[in-house]
């Protein structure tokens, strides 16, 4: 099973009961959709405090997941935006990558990144960011991974453009 911990930047208390609340129900949605739950392991979600404050220089969230003691530990950090779609816009984008861990899609063979079993090298002038196999799928699966997961919450309104 996924356990799943919705915490502050480092741990802690996230900055609000509410939106915290709001994530793990949509964490929850995304997890089903994508056939996450009978993974082992830990899922901790990390809400940033100030709004629009980037992780990493200019991300507005960020995924690392690592397989240790049998397990997963799949970390996502996600900015704190003043619009919950583009929470959940970025939330959906972050919960694919995890998906991409716990099925392997993403690996290391002998040193080198992998995708589905292949050794992945960039080619020269592409974007390392944008190009990769695993952002490719991340990026065009997002917005109906959110949209699914809005229209499950009943936020019609919400605006997931970005
Ligand atoms: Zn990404």
């Amino acid at each position: 099973m996924l356990t799943v911990n919705i915490q502050g930047l480092r741990g802690g208390k996230p900055y609000s009961k509410t939106v915290a609340n709001s994530i793990a129900h949509a964490v929850n949605i995304m997890s089903k959709k994508l056939a996450l739950n009978y993974h082992k392991g830990v899922l901790n979600i990390h809400l940033g405090r100030v709004t629009n404050k980037w992780i990493d220089g200019d991300a507005q969230g960020t995924c690392i997941g690592e397989f240790k003691d049998g397990q997963w530990v799949i970390d996502i950090v996600l900015a704190r935006r003043k619009r919950f779609g583009l929470m959940l816009r970025t939330l959906a984008h972050e919960m694919i990558h995890a998906k991409q861990y716990l099925k392997r899609d993403i690996t290391m063979i002998r040193g080198f990144d992998a995708w589905r079993g292949k050794i992945w090298r960039i080619r020269k002038k592409a974007d390392p960011y944008r190009d990769s196999p695993w952002e490719r799928e991340a990026f065009n699966r997002e917005l109906a991974l959110a949209r699914y997961c809005k229209k499950k919450m009943g936020l019609e309104n919400e605006d997931l453009s970005v």
